[in-house]
C-alpha cells in the first residue's frame, strides 16, 4: 500500500462520493500550484489529486479498500492502469480550473482503448482446501476483443474518421473573459467526445465498443494457506476494456466454510476434547481428528480441565512459506452428573482412602456445607 488516501483527503473511510469531492475541492484550492508554487506544496497537490483519482472512482476505491493501490501497481507494472492517454492530473485540473489554452495544457485526443474493469469472484473452500490448496474451474462472464473489428469498433473495411469539429484534436477552444484577462478555455469536443475521431459506420457485432461479451472457463490454482477474506489477483484475467483496451484483473475472494470441529486462529487450529473424570485421573490415549486423519493423543494421568495439548505442525500450511501452524487441543474434564448407588459408594471409599472429607449426603438447605459457608461469606457473616 503506497499511500493513505483517506488520510490525505482528511476524510473517513465511509465518506460518500460527495464528501470525497468536497474534500478534494477544498484542498485543491488551498494547494493549487497557481496559488502555492513551492515544490513541497506542489508535491502535496499531486498526492491529494492521486487520492481523489482513486477514491472518486467507485471501482478503484473498491480495489483500494481491498488493499490494491491502482497507482502502486501501475508503477510496478510500468503501464498506466487506466489505459494510455489518460492523465488524471490534467483531467482533474481541467475539470476544476479549466485548461489554460496556449499555456501548459498539452493533451491530444483521448484514445478509445481503455483498460478493462477488474472483476471479483468469491470462492468457497472448506478448511482442508484452505490448508492444502485447491484447484477450481471457474466459468466467468467477461468481455473479449471483438473478433469482427479487432477492437477498432468500425465495420469491416472502414476506419474511424477524423472529427470535423475539432480536426482531430479532441478538444475545442473558447475565449472567455475573467478577472485576469482573456483566457482561452479548452473543452472536450462535443462532436467526438474527445477522441478526435468518429465512428461513421460502427462495427455491427460490437456496436462500436470494440469488445463482445462471452463466457469462458479458466482453471485456477489456489495456494495452500489461504484464509477467509484472502484476495488472489489474477493479472489480466478481467474483462477487456472499451476500444479493445488491455484487460483488467480478476480477483478471487476466498470464503472459508466454518468447520464443525476446528476453529482457525491464524494458521493454528483449536478444538475441544471432553474426557471422563476417571480417564483424566488415570490417563488415556485418545484418537482425535486432524486435517491429516486420526491422530493419537496421550492424556497424561492427572490431566486437568483447561489443559492444552499442542500437536505441533498439524495446523494449516503457511501461505507463501514452509511449515504449518499447530493443532491445539483443549481438554475439558467431565464430572459425572448421575451416579448409581454402587458408583457413589466407590467414590466415597476413594475419598476416604485419600483422606478427603466426604459430606454425609447431598447438600441440603441450611446444612453447614461448602455452599452454605459460601452463602454466609456473601452475607458478611
Ligand atoms: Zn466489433
Ligand atoms: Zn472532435
Amino acid at each position: 500500500m503506497a499511500a493513505d488516501y483517506y488520510g490525505l483527503l482528511k476524510i473517513r473511510r465511509d465518506a460518500t462520493q460527495d464528501e470525497v469531492k468536497r474534500a478534494y475541492r477544498r484542498l485543491a484550492r488551498e494547494l493549487h500550484p497557481d496559488v502555492n508554487p513551492d515544490p513541497e506544496t506542489q508535491e502535496r497537490f499531486k498526492e491529494i489529486t492521486q487520492a481523489y483519482e482513486v477514491l472518486s472512482d467507485p471501482e478503484k476505491r473498491r480495489m483500494y479498500d481491498m488493499g490494491v493501490d491502482p497507482f502502486a501497481s501501475s508503477a510496478a507494472a510500468g503501464a498506466s492502469p487506466f489505459g494510455q492517454g489518460f492523465n488524471p492530473l490534467n483531467d482533474l485540473l481541467d475539470q476544476f480550473f479549466g485548461a489554460a489554452g496556449g499555456g501548459t495544457a498539452t493533451r491530444g485526443p483521448r484514445t478509445r482503448a481503455q483498460r478493462g474493469r477488474n472483476a471479483t469472484i468469491r470462492i468457497e473452500l472448506d478448511l482442508s482446501e484452505c490448508s492444502f490448496g485447491a484447484t477450481r474451474e471457474l466459468t466467468v462472464d467477461t468481455a473479449v476483443v471483438c473478433p469482427t473489428c479487432s477492437g477498432e469498433g468500425t465495420a469491416p473495411g472502414t476506419h474511424p474518421q477524423t472529427c470535423d469539429i475539432c480536426g482531430g484534436r479532441g478538444e475545442v477552444s473558447q475565449v472567455t473573459r475573467s478577472f485576469i484577462g482573456q483566457v482561452m478555455m479548452a473543452r472536450v469536443c462535443p462532436g467526438c467526445g474527445g477522441f478526435g475521431t468518429v465512428l461513421v459506420r460502427p462495427c455491427p457485432e460490437c456496436d462500436g465498443d470494440g469488445r463482445v461479451r462471452t463466457r469462458r472457463t479458466i482453471k485456477v490454482r489456489i495456494p495452500a494457506g489461504v484464509e477467509d477474506g484472502t484476495h488472489i489477483q489474477l493479472a489480466g484475467e478481467g474483462e477487456v476494456g472499451p476500444g479493445g483496451g488491455p484487460p483488467g484483473d480478476l480477483f478471487l475472494e476466498i470464503v472459508q466454510r466454518p468447520h464443525e470441529i476446528f476453529e482457525r486462529q491464524g494458521d493454528d487450529l483449536h478444538c475441544t476434547v471432553t474426557i471422563p473424570m476417571v480417564a483424566a485421573a488415570l490417563g488415556a490415549t485418545l484418537s482425535v481428528e486432524s486435517l491429516d486423519g486420526p491422530a493419537d493423543v496421550d492424556i497424561r494421568p492427572g490431566s486437568q480441565s483447561g489443559q492444552v495439548i499442542p500437536l505441533y505442525g498439524q495446523g494449516v500450511k503457511h501461505l507463501n512459506g514452509n511449515g504449518r501452524g499447530d493443532l491445539v487441543i483443549h481438554v475439558t474434564v467431565e464430572t459425572p452428573t448421575k451416579l448409581d448407588a454402587e458408583q457413589e459408594k466407590l467414590l466415597r471409599e476413594l475419598a476416604k482412602l485419600r483422606g478427603e472429607e466426604a459430606p454425609p449426603g447431598r447438600f441440603a438447605p441450611g446444612q453447614q456445607g461448602f455452599f452454605s459457608r459460601l452463602r454466609d461469606a456473601f452475607n458478611g457473616r
